[in-house]
């Protein structure tokens, strides 16, 4: 439970882009705050003349205020069940959870007005990622928001709070259950949450998968950084004739080849347990598709310069294997790296390379991932889809 909120004050002008309901304060914008304040607490955030702007969750660190309420007013008792109940109302309206999808992101951070905090719903579980303490300080408020919301029917709840901010390991808030068979636009697909990466699954490709379904038919199809498959899944479903799948995990391996069989009897599918750059250097020219979904190569601004090589080099191997003609799905998911350095990275492999590209979609993540129109730096996820000569 919070304490009472403590005091933050602003330098003379630095409200500003609180006024613009950006969902951010950063250390450098604060001029003087109430003794005792620690990661976690609620605060409330002033400007130098001493008015209310906001309140937020408080973390040491460059972002130090993440805010969830602008203006004067405090966190009423249905705060949570009112935010939990509008990011489900938009997805419901959307058409996103329907008979054949039941995988899908309940609230994503500041594009649903909660900084700091993931839910992914999984058929009947809910996975909870917080990214601050003083979300992860609301979780029996959040849970028992969802369980409201829901009307008793999530069956599970699962706090996936990495243990740097929760100083805990994963835990069950309601129930037990650690995997599931999910739908995905009638795609089955296996999620473990307490093993798997991030929440489980990727929910931010589907719309991306779809695309590639549509292009897959009768194609040599080679799906790099693989995970569980999503991308090797739709390509077979599209009628591609060979689906090669590479993930230097052993997991994914098991995951991915359980997902193919859960969908096909008899599919032309092969796992490479394997590094993905080490594959496309040794691999033939022989790729109608290839698709490049690497981790989030820079998780922090420091680290743009050293990521832009990264996915240089690894998009110039792809670029240099890709059999003429032939199509190439190139993402980044780090937030730190924007559309247009994206842009640029893949003009320089090209070039590089020396093959003629034509980009024909630009892509990015789908609608129950949205971004705040106050927080461009929520659009995380860029995918081009390229043409190569
Ligand atoms: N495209 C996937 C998600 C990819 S997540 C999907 O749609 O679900 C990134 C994956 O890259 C992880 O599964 C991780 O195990 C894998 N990975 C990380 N480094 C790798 C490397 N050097 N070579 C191959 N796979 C790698």
């Amino acid at each position: 439970m919070h304490k009472e909120a403590k005091k933050v004050f602003l330098k003379k002008d630095k409200e500003r882009s609180l006024l613009n309901f950006h969902p951010w304060v950063f250390s450098g914008a604060i001029a003087q705050k109430e003794r005792g304040i620690v990661d976690g607490d609620l605060v409330e955030v002033f400007s130098a003349d001493k008015r209310l702007i906001a309140t937020g969750h408080y973390n040491e660190g460059s972002i130090a205020v993440r805010l969830l309420i602008f203006g004067d007013r405090g966190i009423t008792p249905d705060f949570w069940i009112t935010k939990i109940e509008n990011a489900f109302n938009v997805r419901k309206n959307l058409g996103i959870v329907n008979e054949q999808t039941n995988a899908y992101r309940l609230l994503h951070g500041e594009g649903d007005g909660l900084p700091g905090l993931i839910i992914d719903i999984y058929n009947d579980t809910a996975v909870i990622q917080c990214h601050s303490m003083g979300m992860y300080f609301s979780l029996n408020e959040i849970t028992e928001a969802l369980k409201q919301v829901f009307k008793n029917k999530l069956t599970t709840i699962y706090d996936k709070t990495d243990e740097k901010i929760s100083n805990v390991q994963p835990a069950f808030l309601l129930g037990n259950k650690t995997e599931d068979v999910v739908l995905e636009n009638a795609v089955k697909f296996y999620v473990n949450w307490s093993e798997g990466q991030k929440t489980g699954f990727f929910n931010d490709q589907r719309d991306n998968r779809n695309l590639l379904q549509t292009l897959s038919a009768n194609k040599n199809v080679l799906n790099l950084f693989s995970y569980s498959g999503g991308f090797s899944v739709y390509a077979l479903k599209g009628g591609a004739a060979n689906v090669d799948s590479v993930d230097s995990s052993t997991k994914a391996k098991a995951w991915c080849e359980k997902n193919v069989e859960l969908n096909f009897s008899n599919a032309s599918h092969t796992f490479y347990c394997e590094d993905a750059i080490d594959f496309l250097k040794k691999t033939e020219t022989k790729y109608d598709i290839m698709i490049v979904d690497p981790p989030a190569f820079a998780k922090h601004l420091n680290a743009v310069d050293k990521a832009s090589i990264g996915y240089k080099n690894l998009n110039h191997e792809a670029l240099k294997k890709i059999k003429p003609g032939g199509i190439i799905f190139t993402f980044s998911c780090s937030q730190v790296i924007d559309k247009q350095l994206f842009r640029k990275i893949i003009f320089k492999a090209a070039a590089q390379a020396k093959r003629t590209v034509r980009i024909l979609y630009q892509l990015t993540q789908p609608a129950d991932h949205p971004v705040s129109v106050f927080h461009p730096e929520g659009e995380y996820l860029k995918g081009l889809v390229l043409q190569v000569d």
